[in-house]
């Protein structure tokens, strides 16, 4: 994964996840349904990237660190 400065970095569209929760207050995602194959589970978002967490086989999931794009509003 490359590194270069704050607010770039790999992302995804909010659609690609399929589902997410959002806060009702501030109309931001907080946890989406990661979109890795063995990774069924609910993650939560940290300043709209995915924190860190383990597989259902118990590895760490790489979609870590992406960036969550919230394109609700563009999916029309
Ligand atoms: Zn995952």
């Amino acid at each position: 994964m490359t590194d270069d400065g704050a607010g770039s970095g790999p992302w995804i569209f909010w659609s690609h996840c399929g589902s997410a929760k959002f806060d009702p207050r501030t109309n931001r995602i907080t946890e989406i349904a990661c979109p890795a194959p063995c990774c069924a589970m609910w993650v939560p978002l940290v300043e709209d990237m995915i924190v860190e967490h383990r597989r259902i086989d118990g590895t760490p999931c790489h979609w870590h660190g992406i960036r969550v794009i919230d394109d609700r509003g563009a999916a029309r």
